[in-house]
């Protein structure tokens, strides 16, 4: 059988990525529960944060010229605490202020009270400070707005929301938002030799049969990626059994994503089956681990099919699956982001293919690399933190700056 041609991984995902109509359906959800959810509007504040000029310290909130024109010893004439509201500043006189207290309409700096001490009472039995520092105007102020003015976009639409979004979220008022809905996916893998674990103790395993490990880690990055995930276990490796799985999980998701079962042997049944009930194409993407990736559709549904390899699974899923579900969610950057590390190891073997090495940072701010690179080894992946995005055909030299792809930042 003629091979298909090797497929750059930067071709393929563009193809991918041209196929995707973000999902028009949204949902307002409180903020508690927004998170790793995407704007489906732009958050736009309705008032300047701070609201007021505030002060930034602990001291006293004065007149600078105040301070210039006399001796530094002035009478406490009011005292603000954070929440409080302000009257104007008494001319020659300081205002006892705390942290995130509002500056009253006649100070211009804040003074902190390590620079102050007190020196007794004037006639009115008010205290005086003396201010032991030579304030400059604005100085421990908060600017109004300097966070955030009002009108402003502080998020926007298409932004995946984390935890800083969602303190900025708060910050402006926003107890609930409107986002996404959560892409519903159909999962399932193929292959006659897999057992669920908790089903067969490993005593008891049949000669020739293995436990499925895609299924955990395809769910687990799938609800990390915002899915809602329908569970459609083991399919054995038969044409009617897979186009039967298909046919159901077309039904009510806008995803199926499978594992294993898209090479070109006869126990492959992922693309007749695919074939028989909508589109399918087959692409021999240009990475290892990884190769054939299975694009297509099933109804109204999009179809994506993984190869069964766990590592290869895995890395196609980062690479292929996770920027085509951030996309259906409205993110613009899918993209895997790189960072310059530095290769604390040798390897001479240098592939064709693009290659994303299973790799962990060290204490030294440089890179170890796993032994083992098989595409089966999932140890390789638990051991590791993150991915070596090697280009075709390039050998690594111990020291040599290589781009590393964090996983979690991925999710
Ligand atoms: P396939 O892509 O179906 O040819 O499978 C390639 C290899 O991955 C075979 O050794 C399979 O046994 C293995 N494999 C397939 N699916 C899984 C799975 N869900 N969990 C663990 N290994 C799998
Ligand atoms: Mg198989």
């Amino acid at each position: 059988m003629a091979h298909a041609p090797l497929m750059t991984l930067e071709l393929a995902l563009q193809q991918l990525l041209e196929q995707v109509v973000v999902l028009p359906d949204t949902e307002t959800v409180n903020l508690l529960q927004a998170d790793g959810r995407v704007l489906a509007q732009d958050v736009v504040s309705a008032l300047h944060v701070p609201a007021q000029d505030t002060s930034a310290m602990d001291g006293y909130a004065l007149c600078c010229d105040n301070v210039h024109s006399s001796d530094g010893a002035l009478p406490v004439s009011q005292r603000i605490t954070a929440g409080s509201e302000t009257v104007p500043l008494q001319p020659h006189t300081v205002a006892r202020i705390f942290t995130g207290a509002p500056i009253p309409e006649g100070a211009d700096a804040v003074v902190p009270q390590e620079e102050c001490e007190l020196a007794g009472a004037d006639a009115s039995q008010r205290p005086v400070v003396q201010i032991n520092s030579v304030p400059i105007p604005g100085q421990w102020i908060r600017r109004a707005g300097e966070d955030v003015t009002r009108g402003s976009v502080v998020l926007a639409r298409g932004t995946r929301l984390g935890a800083a979004d969602l303190g900025l979220a708060a910050s402006v008022g926003m107890a609930s938002v409107k986002v996404v809905r959560r892409p519903r996916v159909a999962l399932f893998s193929t292959g006659n030799e897999l057992i669920m674990p908790g089903t067969v103790t490993p005593q008891e395993m049949p000669p020739g049969t293995i436990y499925n490990s895609n299924r955990f880690f395809l769910h687990h990055l799938l609800t990390r990626l915002g899915c809602e995930v329908t569970d459609l276990g083991i399919v054995p490796d038969d044409l009617d059994a897979t186009v039967h799985t298909l046919r159901a999980a077309a039904q009510g998701h806008d995803v199926i994503l499978t594992s294993g079962g898209v090479s070109v042997g006869e126990e492959d049944h992922i693309k007749p089956a695919v074939q028989v009930l909508g589109s399918l194409d087959l692409w021999q993407v240009a990475i290892k681990p990884g190769k054939p990736f299975a694009y297509g559709r099933v109804a109204g549904a999009y179809f994506m099919g993984l190869p069964g390899n766990p590592v290869s699974s895995f890395v196609t899923f980062l690479a292929l699956v996770r920027p085509f579900l951030l996309r259906l969610q409205g993110v613009q950057d899918v993209a895997m982001h790189t960072v310059a590390v530095r290769a604390d190891f040798d390897r001479p073997q240098a592939d064709k293919r693009q290659e994303f090495l299973r790799v962990r940072r060290n204490a030294q701010g440089g890179l170890d690399l796993f032994a083992n690179q098989s595409s089966g080894v999932l140890t390789s992946l638990a051991w590791g933190d993150g991915l070596l995005d090697n280009p075709p055909s390039r050998a690594i030299v111990y020291g040599d700056m290589v781009r590393y792809i964090s996983i979690a930042d991925l999710l």
